[in-house]
């Protein structure tokens, strides 16, 4: 079978609305196919969709396959990876990127199976390499134990696959007036998909301001625990008018919504100001807040690899640290 040079994105779409990380990764995937060679493609699935692949094709998309049929309004994990897979196995692409978010994780491995191909899941970066004279997408994940990258590449079969947290690669801008090519596809879906229904989506209800928009991130590490519980961590926030956050134990913990966990299984962000208290900065921790334009870390071991990752950092215990540092800016906020 001829092989493809595209890179192909999933456009991933709820209730008619883009997510952002699918436009994310259409300029990582302008750079890669401008590297291997071959075409950028997005592929977009639902129903009554088509209008959207102009948005696609302004932010860099050549070709939008558009997969649609009444029976895909609603995400449907069986009914959606027998349509891109067939499409894959139509059309061969080098690459195929999708989103790290719910739905993402969710497909990617499904289509992967289907294709017979690998998958490197939740990258923070992604590169091509020649290899053996052969373009290769090295695709990095902070490596088991936390403080190694490692990439991994999948030499033989095609396409190379990889999902990719949001906020790992910026939205291109859009240039309106660009041309691009619209491919309807008529899936071909047997009833037997259908055998469980997505009946309603019901969004939940508006809770705090999403940390991903926050400009200033307050995150907890498992050294809060030694505060009894989240209160200053919070009324630090509030001071700064701030979102709270944390790392994997206080989600263990229970003390932060897995929406609010930062990393390589949690979000990545880019405040202007980030707060680490009491987190050891593992790699899986600090991947998530590589953009914050500012860093300062509490922490009380002055060997923590946290501070590698800070502007500014203060040794010493929570205990001690937190009540001044949250009475001084208190003040200066009242002047
Ligand atoms: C595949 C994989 C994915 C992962 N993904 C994520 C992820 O997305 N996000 C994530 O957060 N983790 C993730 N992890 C876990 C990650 O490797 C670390 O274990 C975790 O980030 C550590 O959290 P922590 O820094 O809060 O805790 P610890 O590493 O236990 O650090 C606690 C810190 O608190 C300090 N401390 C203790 N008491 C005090 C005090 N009184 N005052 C000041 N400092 C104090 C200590 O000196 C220490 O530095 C992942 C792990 C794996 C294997």
């Amino acid at each position: 079978m001829v092989m493809g040079r595209d890179t192909w994105v999933y456009a991933e779409q709820r209730g008619g609305r883009l997510a952002r990380v699918g436009l994310e990764l259409l300029s990582k995937g302008s750079e890669i196919s401008g590297e291997i060679g071959g075409r950028l493609a997005a592929v977009l699935v639902g129903s009554g969709v088509e209008p959207l692949a102009s948005e696609l094709i302004s932010h860099g998309a050549d070709t939008v396959y558009v997969i649609d049929d009444p029976r895909l309004r609603h995400y449907h994990n069986q009914a959606y990876a027998a349509a891109i897979a067939d499409l894959v196995a139509e059309h061969r692409p080098e690459v195929f990127l999708l989103g790290a978010t719910a739905i993402g994780e969710d497909l990617a491995p499904c289509i992967a199976a289907k294709v017979g191909t690998g998958l490197t899941a939740h990258c923070i970066d992604l590169r091509v390499e020649e290899r053996d004279g052969v373009a290769m997408l090295h695709q990095t994940v902070p490596g088991w134990g936390g403080g190694k990258r490692v990439d991994i590449v999948c030499p033989e079969q095609r396409p190379q696959m990889a999902t990719v947290k949001p906020g790992v690669f910026v939205v291109p801008q859009a240039k309106k007036g660009t041309a691009g090519r619209v491919v309807k596809v008529t899936p071909r879906l047997s009833e037997r998909l259908f055998r469980a229904r997505t009946v309603e989506i019901s969004d939940e209800a508006e809770g705090e301001m999403p940390i991903e928009e926050a400009e200033v991130v307050v995150a907890a590490g498992w050294g809060v625990n030694s505060l009894g519980g989240m209160d200053l961590v919070h009324e630090l926030a509030a001071v700064l008018e701030g979102a709270v956050a944390g790392t994997r134990p206080l989600l263990d913990k229970g003390w932060i919504t897995s929406d609010c966990m930062i990393g390589q299984s949690g979000k990545v962000i880019g405040p202007n100001l980030f707060i680490s208290l009491g987190a050891s900065g593992a790699m899986h921790f600090s991947t998530g807040f590589e953009r914050a334009k500012f860093v300062l870390a509490v922490d009380q071991n002055p060997q923590a690899p946290i501070f590698q990752a800070a502007d500014v950092g203060i040794v010493g215990d929570l205990r001690e640290v937190l009540p001044p540092l949250i009475h001084e800016l208190r003040k200066l906020r009242a002047n």
